[in-house]
């Protein structure tokens, strides 16, 4: 694998066209993009390695998740250890 370097095109996820597009690297970290800049709508933004990040909606429905989860394991510590047992059986005889 060969080294990028500034000015090189490379696929990523851009977040004004939705869509992946080529970029051209503006900015490098060691071996990797950091920055690149869309070929098409020319905004930079930082090197997404071609993953669509999560909308703000998504986001925001993960952190209550997050959040609701805190709060059952915080209510119900040990809600595990307390289930109850199952009913007893029926006697027939
Ligand atoms: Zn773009």
């Amino acid at each position: 694998m060969r080294d990028l370097r500034l000015g090189d095109i490379i696929d990523d996820w851009c977040v004004k066209c939705r869509r992946l597009t080529n970029h051209a690297i503006v900015s490098l970290v060691g071996a990797e993009a950091a920055k690149v800049r869309c070929r098409s709508c020319y905004s930079d933004h930082d090197y997404l390695r071609e993953i669509q990040p999560p909308s703000k909606r998504e986001l925001k429905k993960m952190a209550e998740a997050a959040k609701a989860a805190a709060e059952a394991s915080a209510q119900e510590p040990t809600a595990h250890l307390a289930k109850p047992h199952s009913p007893a059986r029926k006697k027939t005889a």
